[in-house]
């Protein structure tokens, strides 16, 4: 593997967890998102960016 790959691969990987950090940080501090234990609708865009981002670091 050269290091230009593994540099993407790394830089996927850090979008994967701040996607990911940035819907567990909005789960924690969302209301509704915590009362219900329901993705609102900001929950959700940020799930389908986490989704996202991991396809991504996949394809
Ligand atoms: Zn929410």
């Amino acid at each position: 593997m050269t290091g230009q790959v593994q540099a993407q691969l790394d830089a996927g990987d850090r979008a994967v967890q701040r996607a990911y950090s940035k819907f567990i940080e909005h789960t924690q501090l969302c209301e509704p998102c915590r009362k219900d234990g329901a993705d609102c609708e900001t929950a959700a865009e940020l799930r389908q960016a986490w989704r996202d981002a991991k396809k991504a670091v996949a394809a």
